[in-house]
């Protein structure tokens, strides 16, 4: 389930993220944004996502849900959003299997369009990283400039960047830092 954390804070980014990675970026919306994510996803998924009407509309309130409940401000708030999530979108738990993969937990979202389902599935990803990890393991990239979220699955809870780019940077700043003191 936690393999879903990436596609996860991908939309978040994509979708809310106003400045990544040092620049100022404006979020694509409508079908921009669905074909953006889309792009990210298996090719049976971006089909059914893309042929969604509002999808572009319908991610992007996702996207803000579950950058609220990854940056909530106490452990409290973070579980009931994550729990409304949860009731708002249906996740249930069933087997999947995927070609060349034995069975394994889903928790799609029901009664929705495939958005929706998204949504079940990620609110249950939160869910799970709070179960397994605690609540503190979501935060902003700490580098200049970036609003980017990450969830951090590392043994130690030592995550502070969204990725490779930006830890890179803050290391370049810190030791200009160092140098000029
Ligand atoms: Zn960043």
């Amino acid at each position: 389930m936690t393999r879903q954390a990436p596609l996860l804070t991908e939309l978040v980014n994509l979708a809310t993220a106003r400045r990544r990675g040092g620049a100022s970026v404006l979020p694509p919306v409508g079908e921009a944004l669905a074909a953006a994510f889309a792009a990210g996803l298996g090719d049976r998924t971006a089909a059914a996502v893309l042929a969604v009407p509002d999808a572009g509309a319908r991610l992007a309130e996702l996207a803000t849900e579950l950058r609220q409940a990854l940056l909530a401000a106490s452990p409290a708030d973070q579980a009931a959003r994550v729990n409304a999530m949860i009731a708002r979108y249906g996740a249930q738990p069933y087997l999947v299997e995927d070609v060349g993969q034995p069975f394994h937990l889903h928790f799609h979202g029901s009664g929705g369009t495939p958005v929706e389902a998204l949504g079940g599935e990620f609110a249950m990803v939160l869910a799970l990283v709070v179960d397994g990890y605690g609540p503190d393991r979501f935060g902003e990239c700490a580098a200049h400039q970036c609003e980017a979220v990450y969830i951090d699955l590392t043994r130690n809870g030592s995550r502070r960047y969204c990725g490779a780019a930006c830890t890179a940077r803050a290391k370049t700043a810190a030791y200009r830092g160092r140098r000029q003191a």
